[in-house]
C-alpha cells in the first residue's frame, strides 16, 4: 500500500533543504507517561483547549502566538519604550506596517480579535450582510455582535477536501454578484476576505481574485476588507502557482495584494512571528477616526492599543523577517513535509496541504461516526491519548450553533488540525507526529465518539467539554 516516502528534496527539486536559522536556545520537552495522559485528558473533558501545557508532548494546537522570535526580536524587546503615550515603538510600527502592506493609517491592538471588534463596529449597522471566503470563529463573531449576518461565498471546491484546485480560498464571484442583486449594494457591510483560509484548510486566495473582487466591488461602491492574518503564507503560494509571480519576492506579492483592498485586520501572533500583538490598518481617514477613538474604550491608548511597547517593537522586526523568502519557504516547506509523509501513507488529509496546518479528514477517518459524536473532537483527544500531541478540533464543535434557531451548524468539513508553530519544531518533531496520526488512523475503527456534557455560550471550542460514549 504504501508508497516511497518523498523528501523535501525532491519536493523542491533539488537534493537537500534545512532551515534558515539554527537553535540558540532550548525548551526541553517530555512526553508523560500514557496513564496520566488519560488522567490529563479525562480532567481536560476531552478538549485539548483544556489540557495543561506541560502535559503536552509536540503541541501543534494552534500557530497563533507559539512562534520562536529570533535573537533580533529579543534585543528589540530591550528598546521597548514605555511611555504611555507617543511610544518610539509605535512609530517604528506604524512605519512598517505602511511601507510593507501599504495602508495609510494604523491602530495596534493587543490581538487579532481586538481589531475585528473594531472593524465590525465601525462598518456593521444592524441587518447588514458580511459576505466572505468562509468563517472564522472570532471574526464571524464579533460580525454577529456588530448586527451583521455572515454569508459563505467562498467557492465549491473549498468545502471538497480531495479537490487540487491550487486556490480553493477564493470567492466565488458569481454567488456574490448574486447575493448583491438580490439584496442590493446598501445592503452589503464590506466583503470579508481573508488571506490562507483557516477554516477551509489554509488554502490560498489568487491574485486574479483579489483584481476581480476589486472591480466588483468598485462597481457597486462596497469595500474590501482584508483578513491580512496569514498573508505571507498566502503570498507564497500566489509566487509557486500564479502565473507571472514566481521571480517575484513575497514582499512585492503582499504590496500589490493589499492594494486591492480598502484596509486589514491583523492577527500579528501569526504572520508577524511574535507571542502576542496585532492592527487594523486602513485607508479612509474617516474610518481612521472612528478607530482611534473606538480603539481607547476597547483596547488602550491608540499608541499602543493594548500592546507593552517591547511588544511593538517585537512585532515591527517580526514583519520584516516574515517577508523573507527563505523563512516563508522553509515555513510552508515544513507543512508540506508533514502532509507528504501523511499522504504517502494514504491517510485522508485536506489536499492540497494548506500553508500553516495540516488537516485530517475526521469523516474518513470514522466513517462509522455520525457528526453528532464529535468526530474531529474525538480524534484530536485520540491523538493526544497516543503520543501527547496536541491538535485542535475544526468541525461541528467551532461552527457553534445558528444564532436563529439555535441548532448545531453542520460544517461539510469536520477537520482535525496539526497547525505547526513558526520556527519552533524540527523535521524530526514531524517525523514523530506523522507516525503517531498513522497508528491512530490504523485503530480507528475502535472508536466510539465523544457526549458534549457542557457548553459556553460563545465560541465553545475553547471551553466545552465531553465525555467518552462507551
Ligand atoms: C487567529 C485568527 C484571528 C483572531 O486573532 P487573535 O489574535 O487570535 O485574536 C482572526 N482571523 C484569523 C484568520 C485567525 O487565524
Amino acid at each position: 500500500m504504501s508508497k516511497p516516502i518523498k523528501t523535501m528534496g525532491e519536493q523542491f527539486n533539488r537534493r537537500s533543504w534545512a532551515e534558515p536559522w539554527k537553535i540558540k536556545m532550548v525548551e526541553p520537552i517530555a512526553l508523560i507517561p500514557r496513564e496520566e495522559r488519560q488522567q490529563a485528558l479525562r480532567e481536560a473533558g476531552y478538549n485539548t483547549f483544556l489540557l495543561k501545557s506541560a502535559d503536552v508532548y509536540i503541541d501543534l494546537l494552534t500557530d497563533s502566538g507559539t512562534s520562536a522570535m529570533s535573537d533580533r526580536q529579543w534585543s528589540g524587546m530591550m528598546l521597548g519604550d514605555e511611555a504611555y503615550a507617543g511610544s518610539v515603538n509605535f512609530y517604528h510600527l506604524e512605519e512598517t506596517v505602511r511601507e510593507v502592506y501599504g495602508y495609510s493609517y494604523l491602530v495596534p491592538t493587543h490581538q487579532g480579535r481586538g481589531a475585528e471588534h473594531l472593524i465590525s463596529k465601525a462598518e456593521i449597522s444592524a441587518g447588514q450582510l458580511v459576505p466572505g471566503n468562509m468563517y472564522f470563529t472570532t471574526t464571524r463573531l464579533h460580525q454577529e455582535m456588530a448586527g451583521g449576518t455572515f454569508v459563505d461565498v467562498i467557492i465549491d471546491e473549498a468545502h471538497d477536501t480531495e479537490s487540487e484546485h491550487p486556490f480553493k480560498g477564493n470567492v466565488d464571484i458569481d454567488k456574490l454578484e448574486a447575493l448583491i442583486r438580490e439584496h442590493g449594494a446598501e445592503k452589503i457591510a464590506y466583503i470579508s476576505l481573508a488571506g490562507t483560509v483557516n477554516m477551509a484548510g489554509g488554502q490560498p486566495v489568487s491574485m486574479a481574485n483579489v483584481k476581480a473582487l476589486r472591480q466588483l466591488c468598485d462597481r457597486h461602491g462596497i469595500k474590501l476588507y482584508l483578513d491580512a492574518t496569514r498573508m505571507v503564507e498566502n503570498c507564497y503560494f500566489i509566487q509557486q502557482r500564479e502565473e507571472g509571480y514566481a521571480d517575484k519576492p513575497i514582499a512585492e506579492i503582499l504590496k500589490e495584494f493589499c492594494s486591492y483592498t480598502d484596509g486589514a485586520w491583523m492577527s500579528g501572533k501569526k504572520d508577524h512571528l511574535v507571542n502576542i500583538g496585532g492592527w487594523v490598518a486602513v485607508n479612509d481617514a474617516d474610518l481612521f477616526d472612528r478607530l482611534r477613538n473606538m480603539v481607547v474604550i476597547y483596547e488602550g491608548l491608540h499608541t499602543y492599543g493594548g500592546l507593552a511597547g517591547r511588544d511593538m517593537e517585537a512585532m515591527a522586526i517580526g514583519i520584516r523577517e516574515s517577508l523573507q523568502d527563505a523563512y516563508v519557504r522553509a515555513r510552508v516547506g515544513q507543512v508540506a513535509y508533514l502532509g507528504t509523509l501523511l499522504t504517502n501513507w494514504d491517510i485522508p488529509i485536506v489536499r492540497p496541504v494548506g500553508g500553516h496546518a495540516v488537516f485530517l479528514d475526521a469523516r474518513k477517518f470514522y466513517p462509522h461516526l455520525d457528526q453528532e459524536v464529535f468526530p474531529a473532537q474525538t480524534l484530536a483527544a485520540e491523538l493526544y491519548l497516543d503520543s501527547g500531541i496536541r491538535s485542535m478540533e475544526r468541525g461541528i464543535v467551532s461552527a457553534g450553533r445558528d444564532p436563529e434557531t439555535g441548532q448545531h451548524r453542520h460544517p461539510k468539513l469536520e477537520l482535525t488540525r496539526l497547525t505547526i508553530p513558526r520556527r519552533v519544531y524540527t523535521e524530526a518533531h514531524m517525523d514523530v507526529v506523522a507516525e503517531a496520526v498513522k497508528a491512530v488512523y490504523e485503530n480507528a475503527h475502535k472508536a466510539r465518539g465523544l457526549r458534549m456534557v457542557y457548553e459556553p455560550k460563545y465560541l465553545r471550542f475553547f471551553q466545552a467539554r465531553f465525555e467518552m460514549i462507551d
